[in-house]
């Protein structure tokens, strides 16, 4: 084959890759975008090829592309240009990377897979630059929901213990950084175990999604979150709430409970569902100073919920607002707001 048949068989090949791919010459400028480019994007060959327009098949205004980034060595821009950087071959000038492009002439969002790659001639000059690009929305959106699902309680539906920890970390750096409190309440079902035994686990499971939408209810700010801790027991997150205001809404929660009126029959007549609840607060000199810390003084709080006879709430007696000029009536009187 001579060179010219030559250079024409892998233009057509590139040309009618089934990968949507294009190539930028060593000027930035397009030299093929393919018909599978054509497809994915809506944009034809012919409005961009001799141009520097490639981004406007992907994006919604001008900005660089991954073969841009290759062309100008700049690696580093990745994190801030995509979703994700998953570069496994930096050193010879490969890059790849995933983002979410809205295909301003094909429609809609779309969930992209980017490789780019130099090419060099005999002499190690570059003088191209090839992308690939493949949609992935499917596997990203199910991937999406497989995260989603991983961070929810199968029964309750509610945040589970991955989504809290992690939330709770979260949440901690913040009201580090920003000087406001976060409170905790850790509650626990009283006498659930009689609940079980006497109506049986089903009337068990209805009572824990009962609880738990009524936790989701009465915790209201944006910001808050209510997990299931595990078994019969709940956490609240309360970002930007200082120890008083986390009293008010354990109270609330209370007297929600209270008000929903579950009966807990194997205790003895007209004896309904209680929550024992402790809580604990950062932000204070003398309060937890790591999430650990944080955690273990809300469970002795429900713990010395659980002893002082249940049905109340609690905190650590360093924390008590008491010893902030508050006596508790005042702090029992929050519970209405
Ligand atoms: P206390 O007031 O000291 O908290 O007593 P308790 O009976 O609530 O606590 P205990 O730890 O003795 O019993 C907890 C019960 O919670 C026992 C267990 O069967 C029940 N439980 C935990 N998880 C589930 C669940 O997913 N479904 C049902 N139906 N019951 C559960
Ligand atoms: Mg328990
Ligand atoms: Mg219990």
């Amino acid at each position: 084959m001579a060179k010219k048949q030559r250079r024409d068989f892998a233009v057509r090949l590139m040309e009618h890759l089934v990968v949507p791919t294009f190539v930028l010459d060593e000027t930035g400028h397009v030299l093929i975008w393919n018909k599978s480019c054509e497809r994915l994007t809506g944009v034809q060959a012919s409005e961009v090829v001799g141009t520097k327009l490639h981004w406007k098949g992907l994006y919604l205004e001008p900005r660089p592309c991954l073969a841009d980034l290759v062309l100008r060595n700049a690696s580093s821009e990745i994190d801030k240009l995509y979703a994700v950087d998953c570069s496994s071959d930096p050193d010879r000038g490969i890059l790849s990377a995933e983002n979410w492009c809205y295909l301003p002439i094909a429609g809609g969002a779309r969930y992209l897979a980017f490789d780019a790659g130099p090419i060099h001639d005999e002499d190690g000059k570059l003088i191209a630059v090839v992308e690939t690009l493949r949609d992935i929305t499917v596997q990203k959106e199910a991937q999406d929901k497989l995260e989603i699902l991983a961070r929810q309680d199968s029964l309750t539906g509610i945040p589970n213990r991955r989504l809290f920890d992690e939330y709770l970390e979260g949440e901690w750096r913040i009201a580090a950084s920003t000087q406001h409190p976060l409170s905790l309440l850790m509650l626990d079902i009283d006498d659930f175990k009689i609940y079980n035994d006497t109506l049986g686990h089903l009337a068990g499971d209805n009572c824990l999604r009962t609880i738990a939408a009524l936790l989701t209810e009465e915790t209201r700010r944006d910001r808050d979150v209510c997990a299931r801790y595990g078994g019969e027991e709940f956490a609240v997150i309360l970002p930007q709430t200082n120890l008083i205001g986390a009293i008010a809404v354990a109270n609330r929660i209370s007297r929600s409970v209270d008000a929903a009126k579950i009966l807990n029959p194997g205790l003895g007549q007209d004896r309904w569902l209680t929550l024992s609840i402790g809580v604990a607060t950062s932000g204070i000199d003398c309060g937890p100073q790591s999430t650990t810390e944080m955690i273990a003084a809300a469970d002795a709080a429900l713990y010395a919920a659980k002893e002082a006879g249940r049905a109340c709430v609690r905190w650590p007696v360093e924390l008590s607002p008491a010893s902030h000029g508050q006596s508790f009536r005042q702090i029992d009187d929050l519970s209405t707001s």
